[in-house]
């Protein structure tokens, strides 16, 4: 018996088998607990014990376990929806249910093209990305995405759409004030709207805070101001993609809430089950979807398991578990945890330090002075990676430059439900894996 599996810091065929979990710990099968300082994937934000998870399962597939929503609907469907149709800003009202991320993008993909169509657009096809952007595995999704190094053997298959560079003020080479650069860099999107023609353009996709690629890269507010600037004045949709920071990851409900700014669709994932079911939502604006109910033919589009009701019933669950009290200890816990990194300041190999809520981006560099990234073969941010596991805490690694795009970095994104004593070793496991791989670089 073989699995086909490749982690993305490579860290097969030995992987530890978890069989256990509670609160912020992983148990291995010989006894051995983890910190999960990664939430998973940024997955697992009110940690690993189940708080009625269970019984929610147990009591629906007792009742119903699976409908089609092609013809049916289910109460948890209806509950859920609205749910989130009250938590999400705006007149997001509408939900569509999917299971994954990945599905959940391209469903907000093929929404803005129905849109257009409707509306008697149909040359408007693109969807603007940004370089370093991550939305997804799936080849729509992928297209969007701006991450080269999970782009690369699939070239071919993907649409060439254009992209403007992240939103990474720490890489930024605008001048003036913080407000001042991000208008500049927002810029980046008139620019290139206007360059491809606004007519043949769809939408434009970001994270408005990034996760995978670049941990914590946020603007000014400026910047989401001026995109909704921009897309409203071309006709371009706006799609947020809050499957990584929905959810009080950012320490506010949805991460576009910093900016103030209210996206035409609102991608949702991870935390929206956390963790317990395969669950993603695509939220869509009043707004759009009038010419879509009254076009001839629009959104064709379904899964089989969307809305499914057991998933569904977990969502509608563990929404509820997104209190004020959890939103206040995610912001706690994240200031906790960047103090304790406070070290890591005077580091040789560090070179930026990213928090927002609980969730926090170490970057690491070659030189501090001028940011160099490290040459990728040096596998800098396995090294660190390797060394706080070694110590009992898993982060969320990430790097190995490609193409330029991306340099070494680290993420921390604990369960919401931190405590203070975890925070603490997880700050201090990493200040010593940081300072541990620095003194063998020397
Ligand atoms: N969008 C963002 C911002 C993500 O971080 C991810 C996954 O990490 C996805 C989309 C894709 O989600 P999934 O892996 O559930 O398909």
């Amino acid at each position: 018996m073989s699995t086909l599996y490749k982690w993305g810091a490579g860290r097969d065929p030995d992987h530890p088998v978890i069989t256990d979990a509670y609160d912020e710990y992983l148990v291995t099968e010989d006894g051995e607990e983890i910190i999960d300082a990664a939430a998973g994937a940024a997955v697992v934000n009110l940690g690993h014990s189940p708080d009625g998870v269970d019984e929610v399962m147990a009591e629906q597939a007792s009742r119903v376990g699976y409908t089609s929503t092609s013809y049916f609907t289910s109460p948890p469907v209806d509950s859920l929806s609205e749910k989130l149709a009250a938590m999400t800003p705006g007149s997001l009202n509408t939900t569509f249910l999917s299971n994954s991320g990945s599905e959940a993008v391209e469903s907000a993909i093929k929404l803005a093209r129905d849109y257009h169509v409707a509306r008697g657009e149909p040359e408007r096809e693109a969807v603007i990305g940004r370089w370093q952007g991550y939305h997804g595995a799936t080849l729509g999704a992928l297209s969007a995405s701006g991450n080269t190094g999970r782009r690369t053997t699939y070239k071919p298959y993907l649409q060439d759409w254009p992209k403007i560079g992240p939103a990474y003020p720490y890489r930024w080479e605008y001048s003036g004030s913080p407000e001042e650069q991000a208008k500049a860099a927002a810029g980046e999107l008139e620019t290139l709207i206007k360059q491809e023609g606004p007519e043949t353009v769809a939408a434009f996709i970001a994270e408005p805070v990034s996760g995978s690629s670049i941990p914590v890269a946020h603007p000014h507010p400026r910047y989401y101001q001026e995109v909704r600037r921009i897309c409203d004045e071309y006709g371009v949709l706006f799609i947020a993609d809050e499957v990584m920071v929905g959810f009080g990851r950012t320490g506010t409900m949805f991460a576009s809430e910093h900016f103030d700014v209210v996206p035409d669709m609102l991608t949702l994932g991870k935390g929206m089950s956390a963790g317990f079911a395969p669950i993603s939502a695509t939220m869509i604006r009043d707004e759009l979807l009038e010419p879509l109910e009254d076009a001839e033919h629009s959104f064709y589009h379904g899964h089989t398991f969307s809305g499914n009701p057991i998933a569904t019933a977990v969502a509608d669950h563990v929404v509820d578990r997104y209190t004020p009290e959890l939103l206040a200890n995610a912001r706690a816990r994240g200031e906790q945890l960047v103090d304790g990194l406070a070290p890591l300041r005077d580091s040789s190999i560090v070179g930026d330090i990213r928090q927002l809520g609980l969730m926090v981006g170490v970057e690491f560099v070659a030189d501090p002075e001028t940011g160099e990234a490290f040459d990728p073969d040096l596998g800098v941010y396995k090294q660190i990676f390797e060394r706080a596991f070694e110590e009992g805490v898993y982060t969320y690694p990430g790097g190995g430059s490609v193409d330029g795009h991306r340099g070494d970095h680290l993420m921390l994104a604990p369960p919401l439900t931190l405590g203070e004593d975890v925070a603490d070793e997880i700050s201090r496991t990493v200040v010593n894996a940081v300072t541990d791989v620095e003194r063998d670089l020397e």
